[in-house]
């Protein structure tokens, strides 16, 4: 497992990581991406879809499960498991096909399908700390395989 933390001062800084990284994602990349109500999941998503070349503006998905972009290379698919409550649900919205659909998967509240996240993925956790100061994140960046 490689394992990086990045500190970014402003919001500007986290759109940008996600920029960068997602110079690296490939067809059936998945990135989870953790962190509380406000500390930036959906700044750093949109940069990755700036990379990705997602010329729509993003939001949260906060109404529906999923979201899907046309990136420049790849579709995007962008997951908000916040409500999800049992498992079983993905089924429903047929997680599994979306997995093998060859896009790029960006799973923001993964804690609630820790069971059927794949094995190989990247996962992002964004900490804020308010004794450093308000507008400064913890980014750590680990790649599973
Ligand atoms: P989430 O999707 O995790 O709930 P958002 O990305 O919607 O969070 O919001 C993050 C908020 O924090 C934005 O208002 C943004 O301007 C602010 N912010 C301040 N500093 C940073 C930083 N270093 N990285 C990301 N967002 C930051
Ligand atoms: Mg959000």
């Amino acid at each position: 497992m490689v394992e990086k933390v990045i500190i970014t001062k402003s919001e500007k800084e986290t759109f940008d990581l996600g920029v960068e990284l997602a110079k690296s994602l490939r067809k059936g990349s998945v990135i989870c991406l953790r962190g509380d109500l406000g500390a930036g999941k959906t700044v750093f998503s949109k940069g990755l879809c700036e990379g990705l070349g997602v010329a729509e503006c993003i939001s949260s998905p906060t109404f529906t499960i999923v979201n899907e972009y046309e990136g420049e290379k790849l579709p995007v698919f962008h997951f908000d498991m916040y409500r999800i409550e049992d498992e079983d649900e993905l089924i429903e919205i047929g997680y599994d096909e979306y997995l093998m659909r060859g896009g790029v998967c960006i799973i923001e509240w993964p804690q609630n399908i820790q069971n059927s996240l794949p094995k190989t993925r990247t996962d992002i956790d964004i900490l804020r700390d308010l004794s450093i100061g308000d507008d400064v994140r913890k980014i750590t960046v680990r790649e599973r395989a």
